[in-house]
């Protein structure tokens, strides 16, 4: 969850979509003692700017040097790596087992287009709270659950738009 200094309606404002702004993970950034550097700047900028799609370190850096050209994959997974330290952002690999980052803050589930592979943040819904509950349930003296994932399956908006979505739609 980010935190974020005083402000209205912060928490209900961030809970749709990108999730908390540009300017308060780079408030969290400096918070946590690391220099807002126009590098870090553009790789936070690119994660966000990918919207509820999530990215990967390369695409997340092609985007980024055109912000600042200065950046490369290097910068990018060094600083994808410290962002991830930091809470900042979280890298998840599903589908075929690539990494990708999402920089959303509130808890979501993924769905992977079964075309191209992209990995899409899902709105909370009401399986989470169901999920949630079901999780207490499960743990017993042989196996303690402390956390679940789910992965949904669709096409992307992409590949629906380019009429590649396969037979069952
Ligand atoms: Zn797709
Ligand atoms: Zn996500």
């Amino acid at each position: 969850m980010a935190v974020t200094t005083a402000g209205r309606g912060r928490r209900r404002a961030v809970a749709r979509g990108t999730g908390a702004t540009l300017a308060d993970r780079l408030e969290a950034l400096e918070r946590q003692g690391y220099r807002a550097t126009p590098q870090r700047r553009a790789i936070l900028a690119a994660v966000l700017g990918a919207g509820r799609i999530n990215v990967s370190a390369e695409e997340v850096c092609g985007r980024a040097k055109a912000l600042c050209p200065t950046v490369n994959l290097a910068t990018t997974y060094r600083t994808l790596d410290l962002l991830k330290r930091l809470g900042i952002v979280r890298r998840v690999t599903y589908g075929d087992g690539r990494g990708v980052f999402c920089a959303n803050p509130d808890p979501h589930y993924h769905g992977t287009c079964l075309q191209c592979g992209a990995v899409v943040d899902l709105p909370r819904g009401r399986i989470a709270d169901v999920l949630e509950r079901e999780q207490r349930g499960l743990t017993d003296p042989a196996f303690a659950v402390v956390g679940h994932r789910v992965e949904f399956y669709g096409y992307c908006d992409a590949c629906r738009s380019a009429g590649r979505t396969g037979a069952i739609l």
